[in-house]
């Protein structure tokens, strides 16, 4: 359960960075949602100036050191690396990691907290990464931001969610703090909703973003089902996040069903947890399958059993009531076969939360998958001071995605609020986010501070 990729050495680290050709208009800048400029954070690795190149990553993306870690580089950035045509790609994730790493391990800060503030006020419901990638710009603009986190620790799935072997919830953690560092107030354990009212947020703040990210997992709808042995992947997996590694409750045969990436972290989980055998089930071929080859290619590596076309009919239990196995049937030529198993985990997506967006903003538009509709340059919804981004705006991509959708947002606020276009960052430009069209009603202040 070790994170999978070493770090670098200083001198692996030079090496790479030595690789890299510093192309002009960078394909591997345009293959980042948060638009780090990567070739510049290189050369300043190539020049020793490893603090420096944290700055310019932190610039373009707060979860830098996470992104690092967790992204799925092969399809983003080093998936766009020129040099893969023909040689190894620059390894940017692992280069990433080493200038984010060598400022934290030295307690190194390179963002500095606005001296000067705006008067306006921003919240944001959910600290997960659309909601600190927002929090982290607005800040720095000048504006007060408060962040309500329903949870005690904020993080979002960035800390109760992302498989344990690829990073620890530590380094998540210590973005949440960097964020806070920046002047971000975050009200833990308060429920938006619950204990809050949108009216009040409403009233109370200059602009609104919520980053609420999805719900609960969704269930199977068998017989059989309900009872004890069955739980969510998801809740799994927050299990492994929370409690001490040996008190997490694993089976002798753990059968997941599900075909995406929580599918496949749960069941590599399982196994490098110890089950003995731990095994996927997925109703398509493996080619339909939405989590990535790589990581495919990392539950093999650690034996799990992966089967394909296999639909579940029902979850069979003992007289007892005891977990004893699911009943399938193959897509194709539908011979039935029954899968024994102690432990079932589900792991076939997230319930969208579009009842409590309509209950708290029951005028917000959502998509008819229970999405809440923005626009795609500023992340604004129907509603004039409301904005919304990451998995509850997306319907679930990944955390780089969910932070670069705060950051248009947080530009977008705040032209919305001040007037004012802020210089385009060479990340911003490059990426095309928000520019303000002339005359549009957005761009216009709404008002002068008041507080
Ligand atoms: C098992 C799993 C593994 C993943 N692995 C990866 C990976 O390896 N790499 C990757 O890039 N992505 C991964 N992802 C996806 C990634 O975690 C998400 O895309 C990302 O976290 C979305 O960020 P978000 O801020 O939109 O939502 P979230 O991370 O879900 O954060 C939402 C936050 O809002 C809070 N909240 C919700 N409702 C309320 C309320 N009413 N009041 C106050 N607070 C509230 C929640 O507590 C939470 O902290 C994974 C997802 C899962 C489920």
């Amino acid at each position: 359960m070790e994170e999978m990729t070493d770090p670098l050495s200083d001198q692996g680290a030079l090496a790479e960075s030595q690789r890299c050709l510093y192309c002009y208009d960078a394909p591997c800048i345009h293959a980042c949602p948060t638009g780090i400029d990567v070739p510049a954070f290189i050369k300043k690795i190539a020049n020793g100036e490893v603090a420096s190149a944290a700055k310019t990553i932190l610039t373009a993306n707060i979860l830098g050191a996470s992104c690092a870690r967790v992204c799925p580089t092969e399809v983003l950035c080093e998936g766009a690396c020129v040099l893969g045509h023909e040689y190894e790609p620059i390894p940017i994730g692992r280069l990433q990691r080493h200038a984010t790493d060598f400022i934290t391990k030295r307690g190194i800060s390179v963002l500095k907290k606005p001296t000067e503030t705006s008067g306006f006020r921003v919240a944001i419901i959910g600290g997960g990464p659309a909601g600190l990638g927002c929090a982290a710009d607005l800040a720095q603009l000048g504006h007060r931001v408060v962040i309500f986190e329903k949870e005690r620790d904020a993080g979002g799935l960035n800390t109760r969610g992302v498989a344990y072997y690829k990073m620890k919830p530590r380094v998540s953690l210590d973005e949440v703090r960097l964020v806070e560092s920046l002047g971000v107030e975050i009200r833990r354990e308060v429920n938006v909703g619950v204990d809050l009212s949108a009216g009040e947020l409403l009233s109370e703040y200059d602009a609104v973003f919520v980053a609420i990210g999805l719900g609960c997992g969704s269930r199977l709808n068998l017989p059989g089902e309900s009872g004890p042995g069955v739980r969510s992947a998801l809740d799994f997996i927050r299990d492994i996040h929370e409690m001490p590694l040996d008190e997490v409750a694993i089976g002798h045969s753990v059968l997941v069903i599900g075909g995406g990436n929580t599918a496949i972290d749960a069941v590599s989980q399982a196994k490098r947890l110890g089950a003995p055998s731990a095994t996927l089930a997925y109703r398509r071929k493996e080619e339909r399958m939405s989590a990535y080859a790589f990581e495919v290619s990392l539950a093999r590596a650690a034996d799990c059993r992966l089967l394909f076309q296999a639909k579940p009919l029902e979850v069979l239990r003992s007289a007892e009531g005891n977990l004893t196995g699911v009943k399938f049937v193959h897509e194709t030529n539908g011979k039935e076969w029954i899968e024994p198993c102690d432990q079932l985990l589900v792991a076939i997506g997230q319930n969208k939360q579009d009842h409590w967006l309509k209950s708290l903003f029951p005028t917000l538009e959502l998509n008819s998958q229970g999405c809440v509709i923005t626009d795609p340059l500023t992340s604004r919804t129907n509603l004039p001071k409301v904005f919304a981004g990451g998995d509850c705006a997306n319907g679930g991509k990944e955390v780089v995605n969910a932070v670069g959708e705060g950051k248009k947002a947080a530009l977008a606020i705040h032209q919305m609020l001040t007037g004012k276009t802020p210089i385009p960052t060479l990340q911003s430009s490059r990426r095309g986010i928000a520019r303000p069209p002339a005359g549009a009603g957005l761009w216009n202040p709404v008002r002068k501070p008041t507080h």
